[in-house]
């Protein structure tokens, strides 16, 4: 524990306030930012690749044409714009100086070093292909807004497609689904996939009965949603199943290509099964900063990438360096929202408390609200310390709490208007998808640097972004 600290940042006032750069506008950095939305005495500078703030729980329901995209990413500057004391920055993290406490960002090609007093990095995790990255051609996973709205495409997309097919064996191959991955993730995305085929779509199509659509979740592991116990994972394999789901467990996949996957059971059988469209729900690897500050620190990193944190969060041998949600390792804790907003709070209070000569608050424990996951309409699963339970009563813990922790009123009150066409009726709205959606993500990678769009150099006369008090 720490008491008091520094003199420079004790002395601080609101006329030479302490910058506290966070980078991030998820969970972890947006919560960090609105925690000193008291303090006169601190400047906040929020960096992020994204204008938005994104609620990654509800990106299945985007993927699958419940939500619009606004329902569930609010803009991160609309959400700061009554703190006066933040400003966001929109730009890619590309490096952090400990020794010189700086930060380095660039959008489209123009570099900005933002330096700071105290520093909150929450960049997240992004998905791992386990090493097989070239996996991800075929079978994209959900982390982003363009994940979502890829996948989006490719599942409305494959029934029409499969409306067109000049033989069975194409249209079978278009009309089955794969979900890899028996975690929360891909238990929403086979059932809301069984949804739309059953449901939803039954009356649109003319040649092809979307029911006839096969579903399929498989997981490496031996059971479903294995971190919700046996009884709740059981549960929700029943539901699936019941729903026309194929659930495959200890079933690894070996290869994908565009036109199928290739799985190994347990016994080493391989089988190769023909369908265009997969979700990849498996595996994360923390945002590449971590490593990064690992690095300087000489820390060794976990195998998610993760970076190890002192008790308080910090940063070994820099007390000013906060790690923060999916991106820190610490006491094995899972990459859930509430890490990353208790660890944000955690952050703050050990900085404010610095700035007002305080002791350092007791080392950073985390309080466990309990998880849930919904599994089709009307049903979930939710485990809450002593309350463990499946079906519609948690489905409708499910809901109130979402409502609870999405950002703003507009947006709880547009994603209710959205639940209750789709929960109560047959509609989906948000439906529309481009080509551009589809394709834009691989096309992005063809760019070549001369052709990588770019901003013109421009002579400064602001050496650097935090440098105006
Ligand atoms: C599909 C899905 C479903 C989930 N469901 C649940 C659930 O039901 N319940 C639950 O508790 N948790 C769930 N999670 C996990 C939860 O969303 C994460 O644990 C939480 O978002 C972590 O917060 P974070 O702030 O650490 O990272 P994130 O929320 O991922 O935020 C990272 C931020 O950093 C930014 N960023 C990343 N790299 C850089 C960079 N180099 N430069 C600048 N900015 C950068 C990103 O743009 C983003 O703004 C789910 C996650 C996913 C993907």
């Amino acid at each position: 524990m720490r008491f008091g600290l520094p003199l420079s940042i004790m002395s601080r006032s609101s006329e030479h306030p302490v910058h506290v750069v966070v980078i991030g506008s998820g969970f972890g950095g947006l919560f960090a930012a609105k925690a000193f939305r008291r303090r006169r005495d601190v400047r906040v500078t929020l960096i992020a690749r994204t204008t938005h703030h994104l609620f990654q729980p509800l990106l299945y329901q985007v993927a699958t044409g419940i939500l619009s995209t606004g329902s569930i990413a609010p803009s991160t500057r609309e959400v700061l714009a009554r703190q006066a004391n933040a400003e966001v920055l929109l730009g890619e993290v590309t490096g952090i100086d400990l020794e010189r406490k700086s930060v380095t960002h660039e959008v489209l090609g123009r570099v900005t070093q933002t330096p700071y007093d105290e520093l909150i990095v929450a960049a997240g995790a992004g998905q791992s292909w386990f090493g097989r990255d070239d996996f991800a051609d075929h079978a994209p996973g959900m982390k982003t807004i363009d994940d979502a709205l890829e996948l989006r495409g490719r599942i409305f997309g494959a029934f029409e497609l499969a409306e067109l097919a000049p033989t069975e064996a194409e249209r079978e191959r278009l009309l089955t689904f794969v979900v890899v991955g028996a975690g929360p993730t891909g238990v929403e995305m086979a059932g809301q996939i069984a949804e739309l085929a059953n449901r939803t779509l039954r009356r649109d199509f003319r040649r092809i009965d979307p029911r006839d659509a096969r579903i399929v979740m498989l997981d490496a592991g031996p059971a479903v949603l294995p971190s919700f116990g046996a009884d709740l994972g059981g549960a929700a394999q029943r539901r699936l199943e019941s729903m026309g789901v194929e659930v495959l467990t200890s079933t690894k996949v070996v290869d994908v290509d565009s036109t199928g996957i290739v799985v190994e059971d347990s016994a080493g059988t391989r089988t190769r099964i023909e369908c265009k469209c997969k979700v990849w729900a498996a595996g994360v690897q923390a945002s590449p900063l971590a490593g990064l500050l690992a690095q300087q620190c000489g820390l060794p990193v976990d195998r998610a990438g993760r970076v190890p944190v002192e008790p308080d969060l910090s940063l070994q041998g820099h007390p000013e360096v906060f790690v923060i949600g999916d991106m820190m390792a610490k006491d094995q804790l899972p990459g859930v929202a509430q890490v990353a907003i208790q660890g944000a709070k955690y952050a703050a209070k050990v900085i404010t408390a610095r700035l007002d000569g305080r002791p350092s608050p007791a080392a950073f424990s985390y309080f466990d609200k309990g998880s849930m996951a919904t599994i089709s309409r009307f049903s979930a699963v939710m485990s809450a310390g002593p309350v463990r339970m499946s079906g519609f009563l948690a489905w409708v813990a499910w809901l109130a709490l979402h409502i609870l922790y999405i950002v703003g009123f507009k947006h709880r009150a547009t994603t209710l208007l959205h639940w209750a066409v789709s929960f109560l009726g047959l509609g989906r709205t948000e439906r529309a998808y481009t080509v551009q959606q589809v394709l834009g993500r691989r096309a992005l990678q063809r760019i070549d640097p001369e052709h990588a769009p770019t901003l013109p150099e421009v002579a400064t006369d602001e050496p650097e972004s935090g440098a105006k008090p």
